[in-house]
């Protein structure tokens, strides 16, 4: 492996660049090409405790900022990210395996978060009614809890990230971020640039594992709000880890996103919108379309029109391989690892021998690189594992239902509640649909958008609390009621 070009990484503590106690490093890896392009410090205990301290302090004054204050802050930062928008969408092409378009659009999407937040600075409310008696008055403060921890996966390293700060820093919150040690780049420099801006100590960032950095944070009496973004197995580790300092925790989990497609729905709309949502991100997101039901009337006309769309996904490396497609029009880049994509093609295999269908697609590709063809799986059982789990991958299987009420109990027969589409032109089966399925997001006639003004959050496995909107900025608050007697 090359190890030309190879960055440095430190973690961001009060305000400063420094390398982590441990003086330990690991290798970050380009997911298209397998090369080092970077090294990140492994964060241990100590690194926690520094960080969370220097929250602490820092947060006696900016827990104390007004929401102006904040805002001013908020949009700074924004701004900051749309002058290197060139810089940061590389390196999150390059850390994350992304097409190069799909990734500038994530990383433009982040200073719109941060905009709404500067103003949902300004309009937090306590909701509130009463009067004790004559000559008393009560009214409601919103306060920062104080110090949050924030946990982010590799899917989305920088969204991800963005997600959870704006809330955090338009409520006056103090910030302990620990992003995923497959994926720092973008994350670390966020936090460079937020520090031209913020008070030292706001925002700290220590790169490392779950263990201990993770943990660590998580179990800091300190902290009074976890907020993870990842997998159900880390959810639960980290509700059980909480339980001991009662600090408050926000978990949004894995999905499995049923695409319920009903007899009348428009057909190129259907095939394109799985092509989009279920391929955007190599499959790695947790609203994926990628367990498509259909009712017996569309099922056949469907499956011959997406075999050959989902064939006619360009699949190459962000910045160009030898004799590979031309950067610019990919769409499908690599899954994140070879652990991730052995993982992948474990599935489809084992859908396979027990009798699904694989339409296209099933192997790696690529000369290097962690590429998996896009892979149509069709006919799996209902309680079968690539129905029920999460593949993170780009897999989509199909199934075909006797009717809408079938496709609707399969829909909702999944311990996750993320998110959820319906295809349909009639106006009633649509309504229908978004009333009966348990998903904390349903689209109709779409699957995938999302917009900073809209909760995002899941039910069941999926976790609880919601990302972006008002409803997240709620969160990272506490309820204080105030009562004086005016005599
Ligand atoms: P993961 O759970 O393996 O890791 C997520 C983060 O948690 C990482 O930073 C990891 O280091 C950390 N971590 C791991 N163990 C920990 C512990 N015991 N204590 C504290 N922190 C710990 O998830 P991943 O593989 O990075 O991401 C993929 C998962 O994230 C998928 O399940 C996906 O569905 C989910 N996801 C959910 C959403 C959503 O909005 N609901 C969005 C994106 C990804």
């Amino acid at each position: 492996m090359s190890t030309t070009g190879v960055t440095t990484l430190q973690n961001v503590v009060g305000g400063q660049l420094v390398d982590a106690t441990t003086g330990v490093f690991e290798d970050v890896i380009d997911p298209s090409t397998e090369e080092v392009i970077a090294r990140a410090p492994v964060g241990g205990a100590e690194d926690v405790t520094r960080a969370v301290d220097a929250a602490s302090a820092a947060g006696r004054e900016w827990g104390r900022t007004t929401p102006a204050e904040r805002q001013t802050a908020l949009l700074a930062i924004a701004d900051l990210l749309d002058e290197h928008l060139d810089e940061l969408g590389e390196t999150e092409a390059r850390d994350a395996g992304k097409p190069r378009g799909a990734s500038r659009d994530e990383i433009a999407l982040c200073s719109d978060h941060l905009r709404f937040f500067a103003g949902a600075a300004r309009n937090l409310e306590g909701k509130a009614a009463g009067e004790y008696a004559e000559g008393y008055t009560s009214f409601v403060r919103r306060e920062p809890l104080g110090v949050v921890g924030q946990i982010t996966p590799w899917n989305y390293p920088l969204a991800m990230a963005i997600w959870k700060i704006g809330p955090a820093l338009a409520a006056g919150n103090t910030i302990v971020l620990k992003p995923s040690e497959l994926t720092p780049l973008t994350t670390v420099r966020l936090a460079e640039l937020a520090a031209q801006v913020l008070p030292a100590g706001v925002f700290n960032v220590i790169t490392g594992h779950g263990r201990p950095v993770g943990e660590g944070i998580v179990t800091n009496p300190a902290v009074r709000l976890v907020s993870l973004t990842g997998s159900v197995g880390t959810g639960k580790a980290i509700a059980r880890a909480a339980a001991d300092t009662l600090a408050r925790t926000h978990l949004e989990l894995g999905g499995k996103a049923p695409v319920v497609v009903l007899d009348d729905a428009d057909i190129d709309a259907v095939v394109e919108g799985i092509k989009v949502g279920a391929f955007y991100n190599a499959g790695q997101d947790c609203t994926a379309a990628c367990r498509v039901i259909a009712t017996a009337g569309v099922y056949d006309r469907l499956l011959e029109a997406l075999v050959p769309a989902v064939e006619s996904i360009r699949l190459g490396e962000p910045f160009g391989g030898a004799g590979g497609v031309d950067p610019d029009d990919v769409e499908l880049g690599p899954v994140i690892s070879a652990a991730q994509r052995e993982k992948v093609l474990g599935f489809v295999d084992r859908a396979d021998a027990a009798g699904a269908r694989v339409l296209t697609g099933g192997s790696a590709a690529g000369e290097r690189g962690w590429f998996v063809q896009p892979t149509i799986v069709a006919d799996p059982a209902q309680d079968s594992e690539i129905v029920q789990r999460e593949v993170f991958g780009p897999v989509v299987s199909v199934q075909r239902a006797a009717d809408e009420a079938q496709a609707i109990e399969w829909a909702n027969d999944s311990v996750y509640g993320l998110a959820s589409s319906v295809w349909t032109r009639d106006v009633g089966s649509a309504l229908r649909a978004t009333r009966d399925l348990n998903f904390g997001c349903v689209w109709v006639n779409d699957h995938l958008p999302y917009l900073s003004e809209m909760p995002h959050g899941g039910f069941g496995e999926s976790g609880y609390g919601k990302d972006l909107s008002m409803y997240s900025l709620e969160e990272y608050t506490r309820v204080k009621h105030v009562m004086a007697n005016l005599s």
